[in-house]
């Protein structure tokens, strides 16, 4: 389940979150909502969006995350309406050890492996990880899983 699985990882950060006083939001689209994926792997996928999120918003920021089932996909949305990404940064985030000027500047910690790491999981699933974002706006990571069998049979019905 998914959406348990996210709740898990709010849990788990909730001390930064209530530390910067973020406003977090979690929208399910169905409770629950089962995916065929490696559960360790992609705790650690969202652990690293959630914790980017945290990071590159201002106190008393927000951000949501929602998960949608689309066919045979569930899309798993993280934003936050933080410093954003420059236009002409965005495709070398993906990069290991990259970090933008703005999250060096900012002493912000790092290694800047997050990521890289995050794309090779979600690629190893055979699934999609996309990113939009503007500067001083905010930003959307988003993926995508396979649904269960069960899941998909319910959603094709
Ligand atoms: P690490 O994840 O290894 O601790 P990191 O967070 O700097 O370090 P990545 O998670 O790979 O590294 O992110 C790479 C860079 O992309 C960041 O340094 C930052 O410049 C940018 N970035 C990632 N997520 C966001 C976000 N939500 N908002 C703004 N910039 C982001
Ligand atoms: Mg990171």
């Amino acid at each position: 389940n998914i959406n348990e699985l996210i709740r898990r990882c709010i849990i788990k950060l909730e001390n930064q979150i209530i530390s910067k006083d973020i406003h977090i939001e979690a929208n399910f689209y169905e409770e629950p909502t089962y995916v065929y994926a490696d559960k360790d792997s992609i705790e650690r996928v969202i652990l690293n969006l959630l914790h980017n999120a945290v990071k590159f918003v201002q106190d008393g920021g927000q951000i949501k995350i929602e998960t949608v089932k689309s066919k045979s996909k569930a899309v798993i949305y993280i934003k936050d309406n933080g410093i954003g990404i420059d236009s002409e940064e965005i495709n070398m985030i993906w990069d290991r050890f990259y970090k933008s000027d703005k999250s060096r500047s900012k002493d912000k910690t790092g290694t800047g492996l997050g990521l890289a790491i995050v794309k090779n999981i979600i690629n190893e699933h055979g699934q999609e990880i996309n990113v939009e974002s503007e500067i001083g706006k905010g930003t959307v990571f988003y993926f995508t899983l396979n649904l269960s069998k069960e899941e998909f049979e319910k959603v094709n019905k």
